[in-house]
Parts: structure tokens; sequence; C-alpha cells
């Protein structure tokens, strides 16, 4: 699939990263496709000529498991991404202060509420997972049993996401 300038600029794939984890600090290309990942969700995009391919990255084509599951017909069929909002909780620490020093809130003034199951297909994902895929356009869970991914897809890339633990 051939994108245009703007459809690829319509995804960050840094908001898919994990700062805290070397090997998915930043997205790197691999083959023919570019991949943003965070331990739990798993995104590729067509190859951005701009991203290198990185030693220090996650290898995706060393886990020949993980690639299958791009390539396997859900079980449980593809469904709308629920619209998911995580409130905010005010930072008991600092009172809500952006850009303070509080260690319990990183400086953000606040913190995302716990995680909740929000089933999709019958299956649990985490509210804090979905609300992140709510910036792909059109995104569909291709839902799996609660022991595998299960896939996402969306206009200009797909991907995986883990169930939470029952
Ligand atoms: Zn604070």
């Amino acid at each position: 699939m051939r994108l245009s300038w703007e459809e690829k600029m319509q995804i960050d794939l840094n908001s898919f990263c994990d700062p805290g984890r070397y090997k998915f600090a930043r997205p790197w290309s691999e083959g023919v496709y570019t991949y943003a990942a965070n331990g739990h969700i798993l995104i590729r995009v067509p190859r951005d000529r701009l991203i290198p391919v990185s030693a220090e990255a996650h290898r995706i084509t060393d886990n020949a498991e993980v690639v299958e599951w791009f390539d396997l017909e859900p079980l449980y069929g593809w469904h709308a991404l629920p619209v998911v909002t995580v409130a905010r909780i005010e930072c008991p620490s600092c009172h809500g202060v952006q850009g303070c020093d509080c260690g319990y809130c990183d400086g953000d003034g606040s913190y995302p509420e716990d995680i909740e199951p929000v089933v999709v297909g019958g299956v649990p994902f985490s509210s804090h997972v979905l609300e992140k895929l709510g910036v792909l356009p059109a995104c569909e869970i291709g839902v799996n049993d609660m022991t595998s991914p299960s896939r996402i897809r969306f206009k200009g890339g797909d991907g995986l996401i883990m169930p939470i633990k029952p």
C-alpha cells in the first residue's frame, strides 16, 4: 500500500515506543516495514526511509511465532476499536502542578487511572492500550483467544496487541 505524505504524518510512531526500554526506545526499520512497539502494542507501517535499521532494536523477524500472527485470520473476527478515554487523576503529591519535579507523577501533574478491562469480541483488553490505539485511523481489532496476540489494522498499517490476563 502506498501512502501519501499526509497519511504517513497522521501516525506518530514515537507515541508507540517505550523510552524506558532499550530495544523499544524508538521506531526501527526492518525489511519492508517500519515498526514501533512498547511491550503491549506492536505496530508496523510500510518502510519509512527516514527511519533506520537499528542494531539495538528488537528484531521482529527473529521471532517467527510473532510474525506468523500477522497472517492468521482472527478467531473471533474483526471489531471496530471502541472509543476509550482513560481518566486522569490529579497528583496528590504536587496537587496537579504541571512541570513540577514531583517523582510521583513525573512532572505531569496527574496520572492515568488504573487499567480497566474493556471487552472486545469476548476478550478483555487494557483500557490504556485501547486509548492509545485511538489515534490510528479507522482502527479495527481482529480478536484471537485470551492467550494469543490479537491483530489490529488501520488505514496505513497493522499490528498486534496482547489481551490482559483475566
Ligand atoms: Zn506530582
